[in-house]
């Protein structure tokens, strides 16, 4: 792995996403938001009643499009099946494939920093208060157009919160050389304000204006 990987980990609704895409924007990188995978392979299980690790191992672009991904099911769903170890495997190697792309990746994700790329240069663990991250969820939902129970949306995302970070397999942790950036209190540019201070301190700056 020699090229720029970054690679970002966090719970849900950290801001994880966006620092993400913004990172790759800046630095030309491409991205991949490793949690759709795991969204696509959950949904699809679910409906088709396909064994997941089977439908991890034959995922298809045509899975990754559905727009009810972006939905809280989809992540239940997802969550549930990313505790797995035969899912988790069948979606390493694509994974890892993306983040050895020349001149390198950025990858977000739970298991990024610890397990798929331990070599990243640069590895951020991004995360927030469990209020501070139900708010922002319930406040997209709204912004979607549903009508979300406020209390419903903090009991589910600390229930996913729990499941990703109780599982045996490759649970939700930071990587010991991760950098913390806690966005309980940060809007998306002081995050990404907050990242790039953090690479330029490591020698990593963009090449552009
Ligand atoms: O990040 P996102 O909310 O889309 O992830 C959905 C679920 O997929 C997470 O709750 C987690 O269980 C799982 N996931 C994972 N490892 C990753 C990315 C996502 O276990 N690298």
């Amino acid at each position: 792995m020699n090229g720029l990987v970054i690679a970002i980990d966090g719970p849900s609704a950290s801001g994880k996403g966006t620092l993400a895409k913004r990172l790759a924007s800046h630095f030309g990188l491409p991205h991949l938001d490793t949690g759709l995978l795991y969204r696509a392979v959950g949904w699809r299980a679910e409906r088709s009643g396909e064994p997941p690790e089977e439908v991890a191992a034959s995922l298809q672009a045509d899975d990754l499009a559905d727009p009810d991904l972006r939905g809280d099911d989809a992540g239940q769903a997802a969550s549930r099946v990313a505790a797995l170890p035969e899912v988790r495997a069948n979606l390493l190697e694509y994974q890892r494939r993306f983040a050895r792309q020349v001149p390198g990746a950025v990858l977000d994700g739970r298991d990024i920093g610890t397990v798929i790329c331990p070599d990243a240069p640069v590895k951020l663990f991004v995360t927030a208060s469990v209020a501070a991250r139900a708010e922002r969820r319930f406040q997209e939902l709204r912004g979607r157009g549903a009508d979300p129970i406020r209390s419903r949306v903090l009991a589910e995302m600390a229930e996913r919160d729990r499941r990703d970070s109780e599982r045996a397999a490759a649970p939700l942790k930071a990587a010991p050389d991760a950098y913390l950036l806690d966005t309980s209190d940060m809007d998306a540019d002081a995050a990404f304000a907050a990242a790039l201070a953090f690479m330029a301190g490591k020698g990593f700056r963009s090449a552009g204006p």
